[in-house]
């Protein structure tokens, strides 16, 4: 099994072969055949990539050298630089990327038990604006394509030991991924596909602020992913401060947009909150919380904040976090906080790029 991490640290030439990773499966065949070569070598180009984690074509040993020749004066595979690389003691690993179209973005990473889960980005910053957030600080540059997508993918694969696989991938990095839906579904098909990465749209969450157009789209699509929705306020006046982007939306119509996808899919929804103290803690807002959410059978997972360099947010008491446990619990909804791994790594959302850019 091929396992070298291909870091590149130098800025690279501008390289004006294609990006293999842009290809699907059915496109990367018909480039075989125009080249008068059999269709099934995309399927030994697909293997090398995706199960035996080649990273160059010359690795490619079964197919001939002059087709190997030919795969590497065409297309690059990996084309972006690993910028930083940090490795918390939990496991965690979290890889901040530069692009070869532009811009840095990152990706994490997590080892739970036997999970292997990576956390993904779907856009250079972010237009959501979320405030206690440090990825849309200076807003969206632009979207990732399908192949830059991937290639995140990718990239934590080779961090895996050699007998360990991908178990389970979130779409929560940077970036609105219902914002750039066609290429998000692109990777996301890819990562899915018995000769990609193999993994159940079971086990792949799309995480989102909640567009109700994009949400109906994304049912319409007919692969039930699972959708987490990032809710952070019982009321629209809050949401409207905390998450910008509420105020053309309004959470009535964010939950009537989830509600349609859960009838689409069949998929219990997933809402996040990030627990902000002094903010949105109080018992009158886990009170408005639970009404919102007690008759809808979903999960609500709590995110106790994690301090962001420059932003006035601030972790909850362990008393708040407690009185907001027992009023949600109190009220019969299925809730989980969850544990901020890697927490001695810039693990929150942009926190790497940020330090970065800021340094
Ligand atoms: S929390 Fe997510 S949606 Fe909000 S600004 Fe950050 S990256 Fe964008």
């Amino acid at each position: 099994m091929v396992q070298a991490l291909p870091v590149v640290s130098a800025t690279p030439e501008v390289d004006q072969r294609g990006r293999l990773l842009e290809l699907d499966r059915e496109a990367l065949r018909q480039w075989f055949v125009e080249q008068g070569q059999p269709a099934f070598r995309a399927d030994q180009v697909r293997k090398w990539l995706f199960q035996r984690r080649a990273s160059e074509f010359a690795q490619m040993t079964d197919l001939p050298k002059a087709v190997r020749d030919k795969l590497t004066e065409s297309f690059t595979i990996f084309s972006a630089r690993i910028v930083a690389h940090q490795k918390s003691q939990d496991g965690t690993e979290k890889l901040l990327v530069g692009l070869a179209g532009g811009g840095e973005v990152e990706c994490v990473l997590l080892r739970d038990g036997s999970r292997r889960s990576i956390c993904v980005s779907s856009q250079v910053g972010c237009a959501m604006g979320c405030v206690f957030c440090a990825s849309g600080l200076d807003g969206v540059e632009r979207n990732l394509s399908g192949g830059e997508i991937l290639e995140q993918m990718l990239l934590l694969q080779h961090c895996l030991e050699a007998d360990q696989r991908l178990s389970h991938i979130v779409m929560m990095g940077m970036g609105e991924p219902l914002a750039n839906l066609p290429n998000v579904l692109m990777a996301l098909g890819q990562a899915r596909a018995d000769d990609g990465l193999g993994i159940s749209p079971r086990r792949i969450t799309i995480s989102t602020v909640g567009l109700p157009p994009a949400i109906d789209r994304l049912g319409e699509h007919g692969v039930a992913y699972n959708l987490a929705v990032s809710l952070h306020a019982p009321n629209d006046a809050l949401r409207n401060q905390l998450v910008p982007v509420n105020d053309k939306i309004g959470i009535s119509s964010l939950l009537a947009a989830a509600d349609r996808y859960f009838h689409t899919s069949g998929r219990r929804l997933t809402f996040e909150y990030v627990l902000l103290g002094g903010v949105n803690d109080s018992a009158e807002c886990a009170d408005q919380l639970a009404t919102l959410l007690r008759h809808r059978g979903v999960l609500l997972n709590v995110i106790p904040y994690n301090p962001v360099a420059g932003l006035p947010y601030k972790t909850p008491s362990g008393h708040s976090i407690r009185r907001f446990r027992e009023i949600l619990e109190g009220a019969g909804v299925n809730l989980q906080f969850r544990q901020r791994k890697g927490s001695e790594i810039d693990a929150a959302c942009g926190q790497l790029r940020r330090n970065r850019v800021s340094s």
